[in-house]
């Protein structure tokens, strides 16, 4: 890309490393953010400075926070028998938003794929068995997506933990199958959870 001076093809090869992000869009964001007031785009590149600085993963349920324990494995109001298992930080944020689910959670990273060669060993799951030593937990909610993967990362779990006499449940499929937790509707995620059955 030598039609850019240098300063500015680095702002556009970082921009178009991020998701959904192509070549067009990262040159027209980046052009965008130059028209920015100084104040503002700084203001921008701080916060991601701030973010990934301050930012780290809980070191008992995985999930995003900037203190550790996060916020909601340090609340005791919580109902100490349920974990809800999800895949990443954000579905921990669409469950938190039904304000339904008063459990605790834990985050995979990510979801069992023979196919892309992610077994059970590379996703956070080591420590969920852990923290299932403790009595109190009675039933695990796995509420991973609803596709090949989350469904093949269900069952794994399922099979692991069911001689140990806990509950397991998967929420019900209103989400559409091949559809992302974090993108669906808070009623139709709140159907989910109270159709779970168990597996
Ligand atoms: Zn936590």
């Amino acid at each position: 890309m030598k039609y850019y001076a240098k300063p500015l093809n680095r702002l556009i090869n970082e921009l178009s490393k991020l998701p959904g992000i192509g070549g067009k869009t990262a040159q027209r964001l980046a052009f965008h953010i130059l028209s920015m007031d100084e104040k503002e785009a700084l203001a921008l590149a701080d916060s991601i400075k701030d973010a990934k600085t301050s930012m780290r993963y809980c070191s008992i349920c995985g999930n995003l926070t900037d203190v550790d324990p996060c916020v909601i494995c340090s609340d005791d109001s919580r109902d100490k028998s349920l974990i809800c298992v999800v895949e990443s930080p954000a579905d921990v944020v669409a469950m938190e938003k039904i304000r339904e689910y008063r459990g605790y959670y834990h985050v995979l990273h990510g979801a069992i794929s023979p196919m892309d060669g992610v077994g059970p060993e590379d996703i956070n799951l080591k420590s969920l068995i852990t923290r299932l030593h403790d009595d109190e937990v009675r039933e695990l909610i796995i509420a991973t997506n609803p596709n090949i993967e989350g469904e093949a990362t269900a069952m794994y779990i399922a099979r692991l933990i069911k001689p140990s006499g806990i509950k397991v449940s998967r929420i019900a499929h209103g989400i559409p199958v091949g559809g992302d937790l974090e993108y669906a509707d808070e009623v139709t995620l709140l159907k989910a959870i109270e159709g779970r059955r168990e597996l």
